[in-house]
């Protein structure tokens, strides 16, 4: 079925794509859907701002049949907001989260996922990866083992300019700028003020080295093609540095 409204990463994974004005710019409040066999699991359930918008191009993207699972990153507004309207409306949704406080967030009846540890959802193996660009306990980043695509929420985002909102990395002349990634990640995760950038790096490259990886998927940005990666995370890792060298306490006199 030929589907306009949504953008195609994979064969079978899904970029549904929306975004809020962020003073001159927009960033992006997305979900992913991926298609295994008849079954759909959606990645997050995207805000509750987007719920009409999401909802009809879930319905067009599975030929109306709805989705049987949601795969939460975290339990974030933006990311959980949809969870019951989706639920109510496709009913039996089975949902999975990393929570470690599920019936404190209204997840009540969500199957635990472990960070570190791997799952069958909808007959689909994903694996939970700890993150190291989170601001929260709990936050996992989604390792699809059929697809190769990690979804990394919150991690990995960049803001975009109006015209840019349906673009993957490969769609730029020089992929996503420094600019726009250095401003998401200063403005979203302050807390990378204290973090070392070389500690940072080792932590991607050991994730890259164990998973190969055909898309980045981030929550807030564009997807990042695996040939993309590279140039990502070298503009990443130079935007933790600017961060953290604009943070630093300068040393009292004796
Ligand atoms: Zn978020
Ligand atoms: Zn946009």
């Amino acid at each position: 079925m030929t589907d306009t409204t949504t953008i195609e990463l994979t064969d079978d994974v899904r970029w549904i794509n929306v975004c809020y004005p962020h003073e001159e710019r927009h960033e992006h409040v997305s979900v992913y859907l991926i298609e295994h066999g008849d079954r759909s699991i959606l990645i997050d359930s995207g805000s509750f701002y987007h719920r009409t918008d999401i909802r009809t191009r879930l319905e067009r993207a599975t030929g109306g049949d709805g989705i049987d699972a949601i795969v939460l990153s975290h339990s974030d507004y933006p990311h959980s907001g949809n969870i019951s309207a989706f639920r109510d409306e496709w009913g039996e949704v089975e949902l999975v989260a990393s929570s470690g406080s599920p019936e404190l967030q209204g997840l009540a009846d969500a199957r635990r996922c472990t960070i570190g540890g791997s799952l069958e959802v909808c007959g689909r193996r994903f694996s939970f990866i700890d993150p190291p660009l989170a601001d929260r306990s709990h936050t996992t980043w989604i390792y699809d083992h059929g697809s190769e695509v990690l979804f990394t929420a919150d991690g990995f985002g960049s803001y975009h300019e109006p015209g840019d909102c349906d673009t993957v990395s490969s769609g730029f002349d020089d992929g996503i700028t420094e600019t726009a990634i250095y401003e998401y990640h200063r403005h979203n995760l302050v807390w990378l003020r204290y973090v070392d950038p070389p500690k940072l790096r080792d932590a991607l490259d050991e994730i890259f080295a164990r998973y190969d990886v055909s898309f980045i998927a981030p929550i807030h940005g564009h997807p990042i093609h695996g040939d993309d990666r590279r140039q990502y995370c070298t503009r990443l890792l130079n935007a933790a540095d600017r961060i953290a060298s604009e943070h630093t306490v300068p040393e009292t006199p004796d």
